[in-house]
């Protein structure tokens, strides 16, 4: 059936001028002007070897630029579609395939409390009915931000591991027909069951439920969709939501990459919440459409799978030194994903500011109590533990496909994982956290 085929045509050739301006203006690249345009073309005429494949953080701020509305980003993400379908995904990527064995999620369960977890089961294991509140795979990583808070009798908690958050991650990577298949399943199991209404934690859901998903995808999911943060100022506007403390913090936003394809409401709304919890606000040099990556959308542009996590990094570490330049007391981020990296790279950088997930704040403005940093600190060892595990295993890994098969292989037996919970053991010894930051600190720029 026609509709049933993927929208390979999101990209307006027609229209491009080969100005150059998407490229030339981008705030990761800032690519001179020239080379701008002579990768514009490369990448119309089918070609994967260039600059921007290699270097782009997949930030969405090129969409921004184009005074024509081309999409070059959606250019970039077709080409990198037809990397993947020649050389694979790189052999780290399996650790967010939560299809496929040996993934953070299956990992984190051999470290998470035991009240993190009975959170978790209790989120995956309810069938979907009526109004939910997608807790998703990335605010999974971190179930404190949300656990105990009283935002949960407002609405009910799900979590669907096996959506891959709808695909919204594989999107940024480029695997775009792998998108289509997830959107698939999304559509197959909300028709299976009674849901009405789904409000994703993250905009990132938000945006692939209600554009990528419908118009790239062309999949109906046949759903309700609400935004978190307007649900959240709803909540507050009717009384639902009381914030009885004025924080007076000092901020700063990080907007994250999907919040730039939603535009001024996405960027607004978790701003709006911030002042109503007393916050002042001290913006960044990139902001809203020019905002920098935290660091994630890196490894989507790999080159060398051994150099993946140090790129990451190194785009991590501009975040925070934009973040520390402002003078603000916190950085605090709206996105679960960016978070858990923010988090990891705070740690492994020992940057100084703090870092908060939006909830978090409006939980302390409602008066809740939050364990913080501690919770933060404790996961984000945990994750470097996970990921240092898991890249000393993925160097005996080749590429690979995500097929049909490992899609639907869910969920997967519970593993002990020994030898991560030794060198999990191993990194809360003060003088080996000290080790390892510092050496960290001098690999990030030599293997960049
Ligand atoms: S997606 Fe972002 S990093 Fe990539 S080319 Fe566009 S503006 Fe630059
Ligand atoms: S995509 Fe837009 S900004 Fe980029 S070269 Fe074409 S017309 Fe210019």
């Amino acid at each position: 059936m026609e509709t049933d085929l993927r929208n390979k045509e999101v990209f307006n050739t027609e229209a491009c001028t080969l100005c150059g301006d998407c490229f030339h203006k981008c705030p990761e690249l800032n690519l001179p002007l020239d080379l701008a345009k002579e990768e514009i073309a490369n990448l119309i005429n089918g070609k994967t070897d260039g600059h921007v494949l290699a270097h782009c953080t997949t930030c969405f701020s090129c969409n921004h630029y184009c005074p024509h509305d081309c999409k070059p980003y959606q250019l970039i993400l077709e080409r990198w579609n037809d990397l993947y379908n020649k050389r694979g995904a790189p052999p780290i990527y399996r650790f967010v395939c939560p299809t496929m064995e040996s993934n953070i999620w299956q990992m984190l369960d051999a470290l998470m409390e035991p009240e993190e977890m009975e959170w978790t089961r209790d989120w995956i294991s309810r069938e979907p009915k009526g109004d939910v509140l997608l807790i998703g795979n990335y605010v999974h990583l971190l179930p404190f931000v949300v656990g105990k808070s009283r935002l949960l009798d407002l609405i009910t908690p799900i979590d669907l591991i096996d959506h891959w958050e709808c695909g919204a991650y594989l999107y940024q990577g480029g695997y775009l027909d792998v998108v289509k298949s997830i959107a698939e399943k999304c559509r197959a199991d909300f028709n299976k069951w009674d849901v009405k209404t789904v409000i994703p934690m993250i905009d990132a859901v938000h945006w692939m439920m209600t554009s990528v998903i419908p118009n790239e995808m062309n999949v109906n999911l046949g759903i309700e969709i609400e935004n978190f943060h307007q649900w959240f100022l709803d909540k507050i506007d009717a009384g639902d939501i009381e914030l009885t403390k004025n924080l007076g913090l000092k901020v700063t936003v990080h907007d994250n990459c999907y919040s730039k394809g939603g535009g001024d409401p996405y960027w607004d709304r978790p701003r709006r919440l911030l002042e109503l919890a007393g916050c002042e606000i001290i913006e960044m040099e990139h902001i809203r459409e020019d905002a920098l990556c935290c660091g994630f959308g890196a490894g989507a542009s790999w080159v060398r799978p051994i150099a993946i996590l140090y790129d990451i990094m190194a785009v991590a570490k501009k975040k925070f030194e934009e973040a520390e330049a402002t003078g603000a007391e916190a950085m605090v981020s709206y996105c679960g994903g960016c978070l858990y990296l923010l988090w990891t790279a705070k740690v492994l950088f020992e940057s100084k500011i703090d870092v908060y997930h939006l909830v978090e704040i409006q939980r302390m403005a409602m008066g809740e109590t939050i364990n913080y940093p501690e919770d933060h600190y404790k996961r984000a060892w945990d994750l470097i533990a996970i990921i240092t595990y898991h890249s000393i295993m993925s160097l005996w890994g080749k590429p690979f496909m995500i097929d049909e098969g490992s899609l639907n292989n869910y969920p997967l037996a519970p593993r002990k994982f020994l030898l991560l919970k030794a060198l999990r053991k191993l990194l809360d010894i003060s003088i080996v956290q000290t080790l390892f930051k510092k050496g960290f600190q001098i690999m990030v720029p030599l293997l960049k």
